[in-house]
């Protein structure tokens, strides 16, 4: 099944590789990186492997993920026969393909010790995964080790200022999209992911609030407000969401079943009612979403000069094949097919008819 984060903008970057792959050039749009910022524990790693609709990131109670994890997700073309193949392949180790999930997983903790040893020692060599699978947007994810404060294990005693800056050298990158993920049974105003994001990101304008385990707040406390932004306002605002318990994850209970227990959850707290645009891991993928599609509006007319350059130098080519002269006719044909599908495409995303789409 397709993953959440992308499905309505797949078909709108489809139809624009397609436009270029007729120019017979490569294409095309960068779309942003996503990093997660948050403390240890916060659910960083959970939330994007919802994001993702797969299970294949080492989660749990202690630290886990203790080396930048970049997450390369890359579409490939449906098989004939309508199989979906979906592999993993890492950096480390080029050519070897990586068909079962938690095998990735696997390799993932042993390549992480094979670097920042097996004692919880943190480090900031990359681990670079790449992802293939008809379902998926070309997109970068990045998960990132959480803050911590209190030194353990192998980990040196300036451990907090060298995890801030490597979650730094991600986050103020002008285009990564920022989630910072806070759990909902923490203080608000003690949250490291708002703090840090606030600081790379200080107008807010890509950084999205992520409330992690509204399942486990204390008894007669609810995230209402913090969901609202009444406790702290955030410009792209909040959605909160309940991930996998460790007893979930000790239970192999699926991403799938976590959906449906997560969308239980909502609709059985009237609290929550009247927030469904705030509520769950869907809506966060929408949200995402959505921001993606302003994003390649925004990038859409640089787009429109390089495909015009194109046409002019697919122009030129075809009139020095000089026996190709008498066709003109059929040339222009052709450029103007090209053309006129590039326009549709460009116009129906512009006048917005693709937010029908965006909101499915
Ligand atoms: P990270 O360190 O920020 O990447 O956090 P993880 O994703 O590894 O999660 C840390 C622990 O919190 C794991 O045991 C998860 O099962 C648990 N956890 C994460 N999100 C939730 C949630 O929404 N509800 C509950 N009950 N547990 C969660
Ligand atoms: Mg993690």
């Amino acid at each position: 099944a397709a993953s959440p984060l992308g499905n309505s903008v797949i078909p709108i970057v489809n139809k624009l590789q397609d436009i270029f792959a007729q120019l017979g050039s490569q294409s095309t749009i960068e779309l942003p990186q996503v990093a997660v910022v948050g403390s240890q524990s916060s659910g960083k790693s959970s939330v994007l492997e919802s994001l993702v609709g797969r299970d294949f990131l080492p989660r749990g109670s202690e630290i886990c993920t203790r080396r930048p994890l970049v997450l390369q997700l890359l579409q490939t073309k449906r098989k004939p026969d309508g199989a979906e193949e979906e592999y993993g392949e890492f950096l480390h180790l080029p050519g070897k393909r990586f068909y079962d999930f938690s095998d990735i997983r696997r390799e993932i903790q042993a390549e992480t010790e094979r670097e920042a040893g097996g004692n919880k020692g943190v480090s900031d060599k990359q681990i670079r995964l790449k992802i293939f699978s008809p379902n998926v947007l070309d997109i970068t994810l990045v998960d990132l080790p959480g803050l911590t404060k209190v030194p353990v294990g192998d980990q040196p005693s300036d451990i907090e200022a060298r995890i801030r800056t490597m979650i730094m050298s991600y986050i103020k990158v002008p285009s990564c999209l920022i989630l910072a993920v806070t759990p909902a049974n923490s203080d608000l105003a003690n949250s490291d992911a708002l703090q840090m994001a606030g600081m790379a990101d200080p107008d807010g304008h890509r950084t999205i609030g992520v409330i992690t385990k509204l399942d486990i707040m204390d008894r007669g406390t609810d995230a209402r407000n913090l969901l609202l932004g009444k406790v702290i306002p955030l410009r792209l605002g909040y959605v909160g969401v309940v991930n996998r318990s460790q007893e979930d994850i000790m239970l192999n209970r699926s991403i799938k079943d976590a959906l449906v227990a997560e969308e239980k959850f909502f609709r059985g707290r009237p609290v929550y009612n009247g927030l469904a645009d705030r509520c769950g891991v869907p809506q966060l993928a929408k949200k995402l979403n959505q921001i993606l599609v302003q994003h390649i509006k925004a990038v859409l007319p640089g787009l429109k000069s390089r495909i015009s350059t194109a046409l002019v130098s697919v122009a030129k080519e075809h009139a020095s094949y000089g026996e190709l002269t008498e066709s003109k006719a059929g040339q222009g044909a052709l450029l103007l097919n090209i053309l006129s599908k590039y326009s549709d495409a460009f116009s129906s995303m512009v006048e917005g008819k693709n937010e029908a789409m965006s909101t499915s």
